[in-house]
């Protein structure tokens, strides 16, 4: 595992990585944004932690890296997701609660992941990805994806309505 931030960083983007299996092949990659309530806690209000656990064993399987951004709750962090939650609960959907606490419907950037890679000399990918704009701000910042792979996972319940604004309002191809 690899961290990178300035010296002192206390929140450090990670980069995990598991060496190719087949040289003719360009590394599967993920960009995974943090998600403490998914990712530690597994909550099932998104589908952050199942997609975790997925990318990194196909990950660990075929060879490539695991980018861990810092950038809780789409960019507006811990306290504000826990604020977005409690409008949800009363009824705005995952843009509208954030976009009622001042925030955009999605406050990431991939940037850093872009340099990330660079400095790892992964260049080339293959992206595990549901998110358009993943691939082209990759694209825009100097990593080429040679194949874009679904990281799709079943809806739950508990997050069917939130995967639903993904695909109809965000774009993301869940299909
Ligand atoms: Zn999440």
């Amino acid at each position: 595992m690899i961290a990178f931030g300035m010296e002192g960083e206390l929140h450090p983007h990670l980069a995990l990585i598991s060496g190719l299996k087949a040289s003719n092949q360009a590394p599967l990659v993920r960009i995974h944004s943090e998600c403490m309530t998914g990712d530690v806690f597994g909550s099932k209000r998104c589908d952050c932690g199942a997609q975790l656990d997925q990318a990194l064993v196909r990950i660990g399987k075929e060879g490539g890296c695991l980018v861990y951004l810092r950038q809780e709750g789409r960019g507006i962090g811990l306290v504000e997701k826990l604020k977005a939650y409690n409008l949800q609960d009363g009824g705005l959907d995952t843009i509208q609660a954030n976009e009622a606490l001042g925030h955009p419907a999605d406050a990431r950037s991939f940037e850093d992941a872009a340099a990330i890679l660079q400095a790892l000399d992964m260049t080339q990918v293959r992206l595990l990805t549901n998110n358009p704009d993943k691939v082209k701000e990759l694209e825009a910042n100097g990593v080429r994806v040679v194949n874009r792979e679904p990281l799709v996972i079943a809806p739950l319940a508990e997050n069917a309505s939130y995967l639903e604004v993904k695909r109809t309002l965000m774009g993301h191809w869940l299909d």
